[in-house]
């Protein structure tokens, strides 16, 4: 399988579809610890993407990471537009003139998630959407160094990523509104792990579909 821009609008639509279905139970989420706008500040950024995905699909992957970015920062707003935005802006300035393969796609993403660590001053284990980034990060980096075929790398990214979610929930959140909450933060799934899961688990959909699509 090739990974190129001509996915964008499959990818987009997809997030579009899982976020849609999964939009009262995020909300409920965010409602019990954060102030419940996380959902409707994620649809507004997927919205303008949607909006974009035709010109999106023609860019090479750096300069479509880069509107991307710029997408996010500007549409979402909340604490999730800024570190989405870091998110892709990072990736686009990580990126290399080299094919996209599992190996240079898991460095580049390790990047960018190193970026929403410095930009929210945050790390693992502090109730946030890092909770799934970084070990999506790092599940990816151990699948290219050991060569694992592309269908088991996705579905250890996609096990990984809900692993990751699930965790929050026990999680004392130290950074974002729900710190403000200190021991009453525990006991609920933080909503932007949740969204972060489910994007990263119907990108991982999408891609492996498309492996077992012939050309
Ligand atoms: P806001 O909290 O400004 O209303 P959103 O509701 O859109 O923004 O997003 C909240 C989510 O952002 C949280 O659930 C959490 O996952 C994530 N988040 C908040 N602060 C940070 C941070 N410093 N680092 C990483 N993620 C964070
Ligand atoms: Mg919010």
């Amino acid at each position: 399988m090739q990974l190129i821009p001509a996915l964008l609008p499959s990818l987009i639509q997809a997030i579009d579809h899982v976020i849609e279905a999964n939009a009262e139970e995020v909300t409920a989420l965010d409602q019990a610890i954060g102030d419940g706008d996380h959902v409707t500040n994620l649809q507004r950024g997927i919205k303008a993407l949607t909006a974009q995905s035709d010109e999106l699909a023609k860019l090479d992957w750096p300069t479509a990471w880069q509107k991307i970015g710029m997408t996010m920062m500007t549409a979402v707003g909340g604490a999730s537009g800024s570190l989405y935005g870091t998110l892709f802006v990072a990736m686009s300035k990580a990126a290399r003139e080299r094919p996209l393969d599992l190996q240079v796609f898991a460095e580049i993403f390790g990047s960018g998630v190193d970026a929403v660590k410095q930009r929210g001053k945050a790390d693992a284990g502090e109730k946030t959407m890092l909770d799934v980034l970084i070990p999506v990060a790092a599940s990816l980096r151990q699948a290219a160094e050991d060569s694992v075929a592309l269908p088991v790398a996705l579905e250890n990214v996609a096990r990984t990523a809900i692993a990751g979610m699930e965790s929050t929930r026990d999680m004392l959140a130290t950074k974002g509104r729900a710190s403000f909450l200190e021991e009453r933060s525990r006991g609920h799934i933080d909503a932007g792990a949740k969204t972060s899961q489910l994007m990263v688990c119907a990108l991982v959909d999408v891609l492996a579909k498309q492996l077992t699509t012939p050309a």
